[in-house]
């Protein structure tokens, strides 16, 4: 088994989140870790952590996924860009060790014209100085539709970060289903291969989580507009592959569809389910 949940609003705290997430039929979920423009973030209620932490014990939650701000960018060319990325996600990482043990995804960055190298580097610098030996948490770097100069789009680019990360044991790749397609990479047809590619490049152990998209436009699109499940260019057969593969299960398949309530994932998770 997968487990499945969507992004939620963490503007009520933890303990609401987890509630939100069991009204649903969600096991696991994803929410950001301050507003998605990367301003302040709330303090942390200790006592509302700990309900949340109860909660999800008791209904077997997997693990969850804590989402950087999309707006920052690790290899801008300004460095008072870079250093504001820095410092958010240094202040992350210390608060997600208040829920220990799961994992703070984000966007590797856009290159802006200075080179896919040159990114790479920056990500993989910034990285080595904002994560500790002592961190419970997995960094995640998403994979990307490679869109302008983004970074990410190739399984190589997340690679070739990881192989300058030190701190191997907690670096990790989630893969969302509608950035791989828009990037060029056949899930529909070809899951197998794609995965087997992943194996190759990056190694599948590496693989932690998945955000489960279907993408508005065709295979290679490099455009990264995500639609709801069995509504885009993925179609509804691709996730059934996907959250029945046995080398993805365990995995927190996270939806991250343009639906605009609750109920609305709700009823996506619920399809989900009934398709496995
Ligand atoms: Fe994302
Ligand atoms: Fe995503
Ligand atoms: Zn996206």
């Amino acid at each position: 088994m997968v487990y499945l949940g969507c992004h939620l609003t963490s503007a009520k705290g933890y303990e609401h989140m987890a509630k939100d997430a069991i009204s649903i039929g969600a096991d696991t979920l994803q929410f950001f870790t301050r507003n998605p423009r990367g301003g302040a973030a709330k303090d942390i209620d200790a006592a509302d952590v700990d309900r949340f932490l109860k909660l999800s014990a008791q209904h077997d939650f997997g693990r969850i996924v804590a989402h950087a701000p999309y707006t920052l960018n690790p290899c801008s060319k300004e460095a008072k860009t870079r250093e504001f990325a820095h410092m958010v996600m240094t202040d992350d990482l210390q608060r997600m060790e208040y829920v220990p043990g799961n994992y703070y995804n984000f966007h590797p960055g856009s290159h802006v014209g200075q080179g896919t190298e040159t990114g790479i580097r920056m990500i993989a610098d910034m990285l080595n100085d904002i994560m500790k030996s002592e961190q419970t948490t997995t960094v995640l770097l998403e994979t990307m539709a490679g869109k302008g100069s983004e970074i990410g789009g190739r399984f190589e680019e997340l690679r070739a970060i990881i192989d300058r990360v030190n701190l191997k044991d907690k670096i990790g790749v989630c893969l969302d289903t509608c950035h791989v397609h828009d990037a060029g990479y056949d899930i529909v047809n070809n899951l197998d291969g794609v995965l087997s590619e992943f194996d190759r490049v990056i190694g599948l152990s590496r693989l932690k989580a998945l955000h489960i998209n279907d993408s508005k436009n065709p295979m290679g699109a490099h455009k990264d507009r995500h639609a709801c499940i069995g509504e885009g260019f993925l179609g509804k057969e691709a996730f059934i592959k996907v959250i029945t593969h046995p080398l993805l299960q365990g995995l927190p398949c996270i939806l991250e569809t343009p639906q605009e309530s609750l109920q609305g994932y709700g009823e996506e998770i619920k399809m989900l389910r009934e398709m496995i």
